[in-house]
């Protein structure tokens, strides 16, 4: 029999959350419940709870929004997290009169819950209060340790440290269950991101367009205002920014909770309002809507910055008396199709954003900046920690079977990446076989030709799911890293901005030309392709020619 065991009822593939039970010996200890519904849990025999403990790394949904129906339905089941987890989880239930269900535990202190069973909490970077556990079940013969990371961050962001990985050097638990959200893909530096997201928004500011920031209620809309307040581009300027009722809940959360911060954020606090401020350039304030007009936003100086949750109404503050507006959207690497489905989705639900879009008033961008380790970061801790077994959770399948097929993990480690109620035994000090790993490396053949070089590769490559975006456009872009060539597709977005001088003649039916093209994408519900982003040549029984292709064939035809 082994002592050490993962059944996980959610394994966040895609937004379906994390939940998974951990048995160590004769206790079950339930990590995280990000699960929507708790039917799972329900339909086991006598109401029993599924677990002796519940721990919960941090405040997001996808961790957390099970656990208040778990609490009703299980009042007696104790759940646990850091003290400002715990301050936090409510933010995942506005509007409701949640108690307080959660009960708070110290940082890098062990405690016991039940005989031989205890758990110590570790920052993990990414989101405040935001833990990695590590669990000990101590027998008389041996201890037995599993290490959970929740969702982690290495680098330190605006309002958190990042995961101490000098003091987990070593720890060598017995298992590991980490998150690999963006697998083995390699980002740039924190700052950096910053500094292009900054520069994008700055850009838009210069150019007369607000900008619409859509964040969730707790993280990137904090962190957000924290790089507008102190980025160079921004301080000193005459800028409004202006921040809706569901993320400012956020703000005020995390003002309550200031004592917790790190020492330059409580620093900055002493000198200025941490968010609030209409006195210090830009200034930030609170968008709050007459009660008796719930759609009207209050009279806005433009160009300015809107933060507002990515649930909001957008067309409230986009419309035609507003000038130009640059919505900016977060990247999730990993989940090819989020950014599209998630305009597709609000424009099918608002006429007034379509024709902003098809006047040119509205324009769509999205910018990177992570709150999760990238691939180097993943395996640095890995590396770090020296586990026996690694469980693999939180990411595509396809970028945790990148980690999964990485040599350096293979021979080393053993590796897991269950789906969703595929129980994992995790036996400690034996010796068993690995599984095959997936095929991955692709060899291909190099032809030197009088004035280009030509690469082969199998055709194997395209059934995998990130072929299409890769081979997008059909351009790649070649760059050195090391002794090492890499390929990177080239998406439409970049080759416009690159290059918006693309000229198809105005003569031709293609999108380009059509009425309904406007930053890239198709924007007439007629058109299969609506919503989506097209190539300029592309076309559609739906085509229908544009005024300004009109006017150049008209000009063609003078000259
Ligand atoms: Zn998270
Ligand atoms: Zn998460």
């Amino acid at each position: 029999m082994t002592e050490l065991e993962c059944l996980p009822y959610a394994v966040g593939h895609a937004d379906e959350g994390v939940c998974l039970l951990v048995q160590m010996g004769p206790y079950r200890v339930l990590l995280d419940c990000g699960l929507e519904d708790l039917s799972l849990f329900k339909d086991s025999s006598k109401q029993a709870p599924p677990a002796d403990l519940v721990l919960c790394t941090h405040a997001h949904p996808d961790h957390a929004r099970g656990l208040l129906a778990l609490h009703r339905t299980f009042p007696k089941l104790p759940i646990y997290a850091s003290e400002v987890t715990a301050q936090l989880l409510s933010l995942n239930w506005l509007g409701e009169d949640v108690p307080m269900f959660c009960h708070a535990l110290p940082w890098r202190s062990p405690v016991e819950f039940l005989d031989g069973l205890s758990a110590e909490l570790y920052p993990a970077g990414h989101l405040p209060g935001a833990a990695a556990l590590l669990l000990t079940y101590t027998t008389s013969e041996r201890p037995y340790t599993l290490f959970y990371t929740g969702d982690f961050l290495l680098s330190s962001s605006r309002l958190v440290e990042g995961l101490p990985l000098e003091e987990l050097r070593g720890l060598k638990p017995d298992a590991l269950i980490v998150e690999g959200t963006y697998g083995t893909a390699r980002h740039p530096h924190r700052r950096q991101q910053e500094n292009q997201l900054a520069e994008r928004i700055n850009r838009a500011i210069a150019e007369q367009q607000s900008v619409l920031l859509p964040t969730p209620t707790l993280g990137l809309g904090q962190e957000l205002l924290m790089l507008l307040r102190s980025h160079h581009h921004f301080t000193g300027r005459n800028l409004d920014i202006w921040v809706d009722n569901t993320v400012a809940a956020g703000c005020d959360a995390y003002l309550d909770l200031l004592s917790y911060f790190p020492s330059a954020v409580q620093n900055f606090a002493r000198h200025q309002p941490l968010f609030w401020d209409e006195r210090i350039r830009p200034r930030v304030r609170r968008l709050s809507h007459e009660p008796n007009n719930g759609k009207t936003a209050p009279q806005l100086n433009h160009p300015c910055i809107i933060l507002t949750h990515k649930s909001a109404n957008f067309s409230q503050y986009c419309h035609p008396d507003t000038g130009p507006w640059l919505l900016l959207l977060p990247q999730y690497p990993g989940r090819v199709d989020s950014v599209e489905s998630f305009i597709v989705q609000k424009l099918q639900t608002s006429k007034s954003l379509q024709s902003q879009i098809q006047a040119g008033q509205l324009l769509v961008d999205t910018y990177l900046l992570g709150d999760h380790c990238d691939g180097p970061g993943t395996t640095q801790l890995i590396h770090n920690l020296r586990p026996q077994h690694i469980v693999f959770v939180h990411g595509s399948p396809t970028y945790l079977s990148d980690l999964t097929s990485l040599e350096e993990l293979q021979n080393r480690y053993h590796l897991h990446s269950p789906a969703a109620g595929v129980r994992v035994e995790l036996p400690v000090g034996e010796t068993f076989l690995q599984p095959a790993a997936p095929e991955t490396h692709y060899e291909g053949e190099l032809t030197e030709l009088e004035t280009a070089i030509m690469v082969t590769l199998p055709d194997a490559l395209t059934s995998d799911p990130r072929w299409q975006n890769f081979a997008d456009t059909g351009l790649v872009e070649a760059r050195w890293q090391g002794e090492e060539l890499v390929l990177r597709g080239l998406s439409q977005r970049e080759l416009l901005s690159r290059d918006s001088e693309t000229k198809v003649s105005v003569s031709i039916e293609c999108c380009q030309n059509c009425l309904h093209y406007r930053g890239q994408r198709c924007w007439n519900q007629a058109s299969p392709l609506f919503g989506f982003k097209v190539t300029p040549e592309g076309y559609c029984p739906a085509f229908e020619f544009s005024p300004s292709a009109i006017e150049g064939m008209l000009d063609d035809a003078e000259n």
